[in-house]
């Protein structure tokens, strides 16, 4: 069933008004369009645990921090309302820019800390853009429940932060990677990767593989986890590690002894691709 198809916030304020006046529980799932099967199972997920499935489709501009990329990075919107019709979603929000932002934003949503490892050390101002237009889309939308999957960690407990800190009436469920059959995580930058850089992408998941493995097998030493992964990145001189870090699972922080819970983390660059993944190592 197509799904229906709402850009105004007043307008998206008004259908669920009346949803929840029947009594619904409403699922949401935010993204930035270009949908695959990674966006898929956030859907899948709230289709079966709501009565009311919300997507929003929104590119935000403040979250990118190469105006290049923002340029650069297209959505099919067509193809992609087609797509939550078929996976059952009954709403999806798709605001134009100045929709979301009338005016320059004066208020931003800074989690500070977890905001500062991984990937937050590279992309300066990211998780700020990110924070900030999930507060807003939490507040238009106002579900009972909110999907994020667990290959952006970094933005999950970001915003699982911020839910906690700002008390929003919602729950954060994470949803686990949905990845290739070679492992690789689904994601928007794939297309970009070149034939030779596709085949070789898979080796960023095997690497933190063999680290968790070494983790789980009981090393403590986070510098000899990393070294097994790295050592596996480095015989592909295609790839530049930007990042490879085992960090608290926690506070994100980068540990040196492993002694509880840990998240291992990579951002790689395939050519002009960066690509990110995780894996997590339970205490
Ligand atoms: P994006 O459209 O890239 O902003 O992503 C929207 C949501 O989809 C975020 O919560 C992402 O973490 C999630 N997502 C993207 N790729 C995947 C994947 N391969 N598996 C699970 N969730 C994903």
């Amino acid at each position: 069933m197509t799904p229906e198809q709402i850009d105004t916030i007043e307008g998206v304020r008004r259908r669920l008004a009346q949803v929840r006046q029947r009594g619904c529980v409403i699922g949401f799932v935010p993204t930035m369009g270009a949908l695959h099967a990674g966006h898929g199972a956030l859907i899948e997920r709230a289709r079966r645990e709501s009565h009311y499935v919300v997507v929003s489709i929104f590119v935000n501009p403040i979250q990118f921090d190469r105006h290049n990329d923002y340029e650069a990075y297209t959505i099919d919107l067509r193809q992609d309302l087609e797509s939550c019709g078929a996976l059952g979603a009954d709403l999806v929000f798709t605001p134009t820019r100045e929709e979301m932002y009338p005016a320059e934003p004066a208020i931003f949503v800074e989690v500070a800390g977890l905001a500062d490892h991984l990937c937050g050390r590279f992309r300066p101002g990211h998780f700020r853009g990110v924070a900030t237009v999930v507060a807003k889309l939490l507040h238009i939308v106002a579900p009972d429940r909110a999907y994020f999957g667990e290959k952006d960690a970094q933005q999950l407990a970001i915003i699982q932060r911020m839910v906690v800190d700002l008390n929003l009436a919602v729950e954060i469920v994470p949803v686990p990677t949905a990845r290739e059959s070679d492992g690789l995580a689904l994601s928007s930058r794939n297309k970009h990767l070149s034939g030779d850089e596709r085949q070789i992408a898979p080796i960023l998941f095997q690497a933190l593989l063999v680290a968790q493995k070494r983790v789980a097998a009981g090393c403590t030493a986070a510098a000899d986890a990393k070294e097994t992964a790295l050592q596996l990145l480095k015989g592909h001189p295609q790839m530049r590690v930007e990042y490879l870090e085992v960090v608290d699972a926690a506070s994100l922080a980068p540990v040196e002894r492993i002694g509880g819970a840990v998240r291992i983390a990579a951002a790689v660059w395939v050519g002009g691709t960066r690509l990110i993944d995780n894996v997590s190592v339970p205490e």
